[in-house]
C-alpha cells in the first residue's frame, strides 16, 4: 500500500537560505518497481550471495558505484566511489588447539572441542600460553554506577574466568554495551589478565554447542588496519566452556554454576582461585581478502553548515554460499537496504537545492562477519569523524506486511527523536516501543560504530502493528522468517512466505529520506541525551579508550 505523499516544509530556514524543499515542491520521486529491480539485480544467484572478499561482492559494489554515478552523485571515498577495506579471514587448526589444566577433576571436563572452544585475537595466529585462572563473574565494568565486577581481583599474568551473558543489574540502554565480549575484556585486562575464560550458562546460551563448533570450524573475520589485524569478537585469547564444562570448572573450585550466575546478577561477585593451571595451544590459517565500502556524497549548500555532514548506511554484504552450496542472496538481507538507499540518493539528487549539510551515501561491505566495513570507516572516515552529526542506517527494514508502525531504535536515546516525530507523523506512521528488546538490534548492525564513536546513530526497523491495530500476526510473520529464510537461502526476491512488500520498502525509504533531510537542514546538530552510554563523557573515557585502541 502507498502512502499519500504529504508536503511538509522541512527543518529550519535561517537568514539567506531558502528552504530546500519550498511548499509545492514534487513529491520525492520514489518508484516501486526501481526498487524491485535493484532488489532483483543484488539478490541474483549471479552474485552469488555477496560475500565479503568474493567476485560476486564486487560486482555489486560496481553496480551501486555506478548508480550513484547514474544520479549524478558524485564520489565520496578517498579516490572514487570505492573505500578499499583489508579483511582478514583466521581458520582455526583444531588438530593443533588444544587446552591443558593441571588439575585433574578439570582435565577430564574440558576438552577440545566437544566442550571447549580457543580463539586468539587476530594479531597472534600461534599462542602458546599458561596461567592461573581467577574467577571475576560477569566482567562487567558500568563506570555510570561505579560497577566494576574486576574490583579487587589480583588477574596480573592470569586468566580471568567470566560469565557469558549480558549483565543484569544494569539499566537496559547500557547492558548490552557493557556485555559484549570486547567490554568484558576490557574490564579484566585492565587489571592485568592475559586472557578470558567465557562459562556458557543455560540463560545465556542462545546458540547450541554444536552450532557453535561448525560456526567455529568455518573461522570468523577481522579487520586490517596498516599492519594489525583486530576483530570486536575476539578481543584476545578466550577459552570458551560449554555449559557442562563450565559447571565442572566452578565444581572444581567448590562453587556451583548457577548460584554464582545469580549472584553475580545482583553484582555481588566474590572472587576465587580455580586449582592448578591453564595452558593453551592455540594455531590457525590467515587468508586476507580485499573489499571495499561504496561511498557517495551530495555536497551541502550552506556554506556555514556544508562542513557537516550526515551519514545514510546499508549493508551491501551477505554471506555467500552455504556449506551445501546454496546461495544465499540476502533480497531483505539488505539488498532491500541498498536498494532503498538508492531510491533516497536519487530523492536528494532531485531536489532543487541540496540539503544544507553534506549526505554521505554509505553501502558498506562485511557487515555480515562483524560490521567490519563500518568498523573500517569510522577507523578511516572519508569526512573527519567528528563533523559526522548522525548515521541513520538501514538494514532489513521488513517489507514482509504493509508498514502501519516503526520503530525507531536509537533516536529515543539523542535529539534525532525530534526529526523522527515529524518525518513519522508526515508518512502517517506510528513509532512503536521496540517489540523484541532482548534481540539487542541495536549493536548488531552498522549504527553501532557510529555510536561507538559518539555519532548520533539509529536504525528503523518495522513494528508489528497491522491494519486492525493487533500485533500477533506480523509477530508471527517475522518469528517465522526469522527462524527459516534469515540468513537462509529462503531469503530471495521471489519468497512466498511472505512475498516481499515493495510498497512498504518505498514507504520505509521515504521514512529515511524525509529523517535525513530534517537532520541535514536543521540548524542545531544532533546530540547523544546527556548521560547515555554513546553520549562523549569522562566515565566512558577509559573503557572507550581500551575499545578503540585495539
Ligand atoms: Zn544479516
Amino acid at each position: 500500500m502507498m502512502r499519500a505523499f504529504v508536503l511538509v516544509l522541512l527543518g529550519a530556514s535561517c537568514a539567506g537560505t531558502p528552504p530546500p524543499r519550498a511548499a509545492g515542491a514534487a513529491a520525492p520521486p520514489f518508484d516501486v518497481a526501481q526498487l524491485r529491480a535493484d532488489i532483483r539485480f543484488l539478490a541474483s544467484d549471479l552474485l552469488e550471495g555477496r560475500r565479503a572478499g568474493t567476485r560476486g561482492y564486487d560486482i555489486a559494489a560496481e553496480y551501486v558505484a555506478s548508480r550513484l554515478a547514474s544520479l549524478g552523485i558524485g564520489p565520496g571515498g578517498d579516490g572514487g566511489y570505492l573505500q578499499p577495506v583489508r579483511l582478514r579471514e583466521v581458520t582455526p587448526d583444531l588438530d593443533a588447539i588444544r587446552v591443558e589444566l593441571s588439575d585433574p577433576a578439570l582435565a577430564a571436563a574440558v576438552r577440545v572441542p566437544d566442550s571447549a572452544l580457543v580463539n586468539s585475537d587476530f594479531a597472534h595466529l600461534e599462542l602458546d600460553l599458561a596461567g592461573r585462572m581467577t574467577y571475576a563473574g560477569k566482567a562487567v565494568c558500568d563506570p555510570d554506577n561505579g560497577r566494576d565486577d574486576a574490583a579487587g581481583a589480583d588477574l596480573a599474568g592470569r586468566f580471568a574466568v567470566v560469565l557469558a551473558g549480558v549483565a543484569d543489574g544494569v539499566p537496559p540502554a547500557r547492558a548490552a554495551v557493557r556485555s559484549e565480549t570486547a567490554a568484558k575484556w576490557a574490564c579484566v585486562s585492565r587489571r592485568g589478565a592475559i586472557g578470558m575464560v567465557i562459562l556458557r550458562t543455560a540463560r545465556a546460551t542462545t546458540l547450541g554447542w554444536a552450532s557453535t563448533v561448525a560456526s567455529y570450524r568455518s573461522g570468523a573475520m577481522g579487520l586490517v588496519d596498516a599492519d594489525t589485524a583486530r576483530s570486536r569478537s575476539v578481543p584476545a585469547p578466550i577459552v570458551v566452556l560449554d555449559a557442562p564444562a563450565a559447571r565442572a570448572a566452578l565444581a572444581a573450585a567448590g562453587r556451583e554454576l548457577d548460584a554464582e550466575d545469580a549472584r553475580a546478577g545482583a553484582g555481588k561477585i566474590e572472587h576465587f582461585d580455580l586449582p592448578g593451571t591453564l595452558r593453551i595451544h592455540y594455531r590457525a590459517r590467515a587468508r586476507d581478502l580485499a573489499s571495499s565500502n561504496v561511498i557517495g556524497k551530495i555536497d551541502g549548500a550552506d556554506p556555514a553548515l556544508a562542513g557537516e555532514a550526515v551519514v545514510i548506511s546499508a549493508h551491501l554484504d551477505h554471506l555467500g554460499v552455504d556449506a551445501s552450496g546454496a546461495i544465499r542472496n540476502g533480497a531483505i538481507d539488505n539488498a532491500s537496504g541498498v536498494a532503498q538507499l538508492l531510491q533516497i540518493a536519487r530523492a536528494l539528487a532531485a531536489l532543487p537545492r541540496p540539503p544544507r549539510r553534506t549526505v554521505i551515501l554509505l553501502a558498506t561491505t562485511g557487515e555480515e562477519l562483524g560490521l567490519l566495513g563500518a568498523e573500517a570507516f569510522v577507523a578511516h572516515p572519508s569526512w573527519p569523524i567528528d563533523r559526522i552529526v548522525a548515521d541513520i542506517n538501514i538494514d532489513q527494514t521488513g517489507m514482509m506486511w504493509p508498514v502501519v508502525d516503526v520503530v525507531a531504535d536509537g533516536a529515543e536515546r539523542s535529539t534525532l527523536a525530534a526529526p523522527v516525530a515529524r518525518a513519522t507523523a508526515a508518512l502517517g506512521l506510528a513509532v512503536s516501543a521496540d517489540p523484541v528488546p532482548e534481540q539487542a538490534f541495536f549493536l548488531r548492525s552498522d549504527q553501532a560504530p557510529f555510536a561507538r564513536a559518539g555519532v548520533p546513530a539509529m536504525i528503523f526497523r518495522p513494528g508489528f502493528r497491522d491494519a486492525s491495530g493487533g500485533t500477533d500476526r506480523n509477530r508471527a510473520l517475522f518469528t517465522k522468517w526469522r527462524s527459516t529464510a534469515y540468513h537462509a537461502p529462503l531469503d530471495k526476491i521471489d519468497q512466498r512466505d511472505p512475498p516481499i512488500d515493495f510498497a512498504s520498502g518505498v514507504t520505509m525509504a521515504h521514512l529515511v529520506y524525509l529523517t535525513a533531510l530534517e537532520v541535514a537542514n536543521a540548524d542545531p546538530r544532533p546530540r547523544w541525551n546527556p548521560g547515555d552510554v554513546f553520549a562523549p563523557g569522562p566515565a566512558d573515557a577509559a573503557q572507550a579508550g581500551v575499545a578503540h585502541s585495539r
